[in-house]
């Protein structure tokens, strides 16, 4: 057998996906480790999609990422789904140890949470949250949030439609949290929260506002804007001018990598390694 047999791939499958970060902080992690393995950048069109998820065992592929668009797309594909896979309806991890056989996972509610709890040390127990947006990462970081007892969410969503079904969701499922559904930014209550968090892209573009009204920031919130690239959007610094803590989204996206490292290699990824590489390649953004 060549050295190419034993070489494991794995990848982030997108369209467009070059600008990942990813490939940058799994393959430090595999250097540091002595891992045989590649982590490419997979942007394969739509059309090509069922082409190659069939041929994805004969290109020696262990796991994928899957970003923008194909979240939930790729659910299709999958022979076993997580819990959060299942609660968000968007899978971001593939595993495919099995020849044949694929399981999706959703690394991205668990990369907030960490980033959350580890290093921003905010206990969520009990806490009221405002979120804006309820699209699929937004639905992931509010299964964490919900399971680890938060005490209220309040969303809002442009499409109402998906604030009221996400809201009844949480309350289904977890009795002990009291989710609701907005229908105006002005009627969320940041004044008596503690944690706002921005799950809209809007903020991403130079000229993009700020959604809330920065009257009602304040020095007792602790502002996550899951947004990354600019690593400071308005609304991160209206909140910081208003004395609150602020975050943005690169911890959130290192931690949902250094899950999916261990789920495809079943050891515990070098942090560390994989923290430098990805701070390395942001600041190139
Ligand atoms: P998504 O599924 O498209 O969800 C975004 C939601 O925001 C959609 O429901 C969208 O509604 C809504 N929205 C758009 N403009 C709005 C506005 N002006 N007011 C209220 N709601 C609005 O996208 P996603 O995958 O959840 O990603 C959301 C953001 O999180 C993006 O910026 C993404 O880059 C970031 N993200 C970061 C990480 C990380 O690791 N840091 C991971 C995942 C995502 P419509 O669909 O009707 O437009």
């Amino acid at each position: 057998m060549s050295d190419e047999t034993h070489l494991k791939i794995y990848g982030v499958l997108g369209y467009p996906a070059k600008h990942s970060l990813s490939p940058l902080m799994h393959n430090a992690a595999f250097k540091s480790l002595g891992i045989k393995a590649e982590y490419k950048i997979f942007e394969v069109a739509p059309e090509k999609l069922d082409d190659f998820f069939d041929a994805l065992s004969q290109k020696n592929i262990s796991g994928l990422n899957v970003t923008v668009p194909y979240k939930e797309m790729v659910l299709k594909y999958l022979d076993q789904q997580s819990p959060e896979v299942r609660f968000t309806g968007a899978c971001n991890t593939i595993e495919a140890k099995k020849k044949n056989y694929l399981k999706g996972w959703n690394t991205d509610g668990i990369g907030f949470y960490r980033h959350l709890s580890k290093d921003l040390k905010f206990n969520i127990t009990g806490k009221s949250v405002v979120i804006l947006g309820a699209g699929g990462a937004a639905k992931a970081v509010i299964n964490q949030l919900a399971k680890k007892k938060a005490k209220s969410i309040a969303i809002y969503d442009i499409d109402k439609n998906k604030s009221r079904k996400l809201s009844a969701k949480v309350n289904r499922e977890f009795p002990s949290c009291n989710a609701v559904s907005v229908n105006a930014l002005d009627e969320l209550a940041i004044k008596d929260a503690d944690l706002l968090i921005n799950a809209t892209p809007v903020g991403m573009q130079k000229d993009d506002p700020c959604l809330v009204n920065p009257d009602v920031l304040h020095a007792r919130l602790l502002v996550y804007d899951l947004i990354y690239n600019p690593s400071e959007t308005k609304l991160l610094r209206l909140a910081r001018s208003k004395g609150a803590m602020t975050a943005n989204g690169l911890g959130m996206l290192f931690y949902q990598g250094a899950r999916s490292f261990k789920i495809w290699t079943e050891k515990n990824a070098p942090l560390e390694v994989m923290r430098q590489a990805l701070a390395k390649g942001a600041k190139k953004l």
